[in-house]
């Protein structure tokens, strides 16, 4: 693990944040997480537009603008060196490769919730290697439970911004964990399933992909966008509508999205199989899809 701490390669040990910084004592702060591929940034001009957007929604002035995020982004990169030993259980596209989180916190005040308080704020990135699922799980699916979040929470304060304030999400997660399933699926106000808790979420439903639509108080993920993308050159017919539980439960297939677990099959759901138990066709197609396209951006 690296870490770049307002332009300054430091040893993580050394790598300390105010306690009165702002992103610690009220999640006031924004983030992205970048991956690689062969240790190359995949979609960084998405990352860098969103982490813009998520500032802009906050009203926070970031410490750097795209250009030098860009910079000390790569900059962190190469100060990695190569991973002694891959993980055996990972895919062979995710071994040795890494995650980048890029954080913008206010910076630090005098205590109180006024942003006008925040005196300077700090950017830095973390390089440490990336955790994303075993291969197995990708062969035989991960298992998801749906959970009501409670929407006074932070976390849902603003979906669509990608803020440290994420409590609902990990309350979310810590029930889903709970219960021995891979990932949560959030409930809206409206009764329909939204998001991941830190996915977006898919289903196939007569033939066609089915993803709940922006306005449905859900992240832009980058990786729903490469797959609405990937759909539509395939000719596979695809659109945003709202999914009720009911209709994930009686879908033909299921998938996650995420920087991190790319295009990852969901076999069941609260604990009963589901998608059809097994990885479908869709999902094998998109998945091999996408995994052209990312060789490409790696220069494969
Ligand atoms: N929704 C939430 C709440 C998330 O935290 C994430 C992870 N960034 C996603 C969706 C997936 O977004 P992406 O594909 O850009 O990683």
């Amino acid at each position: 693990t690296v870490v770049n701490l307002d332009g300054k390669l430091v040893p993580p040990a050394k790598a300390t944040i105010s306690v009165f910084d702002r992103g610690f004592l009220y999640g006031d702060s924004v983030y992205e997480v970048v991956r690689t591929y062969r240790r190359r940034p995949f979609e960084l001009d998405a990352h860098l537009a969103r982490l813009a957007r998520s500032a802009g929604r906050l009203g926070l002035e970031p410490a750097w603008d795209a250009p030098r995020t860009r910079r000390e982004l790569l900059a962190t990169l190469a100060a990695v060196p190569p991973e002694a030993d891959p993980d055996p259980e990972a895919a062979p596209w995710n071994q040795g490769q890494l995650s980048l989180r890029v954080i913008m916190t206010r910076g630090a005040g005098e205590l109180g919730l006024d942003p006008a308080l925040a005196v300077e704020p700090r950017a830095l990135v973390i390089a440490s290697p990336l955790r994303a699922p075993p291969l197995a799980a990708y062969r035989a699916g991960v298992g998801c439970r749906i959970v009501g979040v409670r929407h006074e929470a932070p976390g849902a304060v603003d979906p669509g911004a990608k803020t440290g304030a994420h409590l609902a999400n990990v309350l979310a997660v810590r029930e889903a964990r709970a219960s021995g399933a891979h990932e949560a699926l959030l409930l809206g106000a409206g009764g329909q399933v939204t998001e991941g808790a830190s996915s977006n979420v898919f289903a196939v439903r007569a033939g066609a992909l089915v993803t709940p639509p922006l306005g449905a108080g859900i992240l832009a993920g980058v990786t729903r966008a490469l797959v609405l993308e990937l759909a539509r050159e395939a000719g596979l017919p695809a659109r945003e509508a709202p999914l009720l539980p009911a209709d994930l439960a009686g879908a033909e297939e299921l998938f996650l999205t995420s920087t991190a677990r790319e295009i990852l099959p969901v076999t069941s759901l609260d604990g009963r199989p589901a998608g059809g138990g097994r990885v479908g066709p869709v999902t094998t197609r998109l998945g091999a899809l996408f995994r052209a396209r990312a060789d490409r951006a790696a220069g494969g």
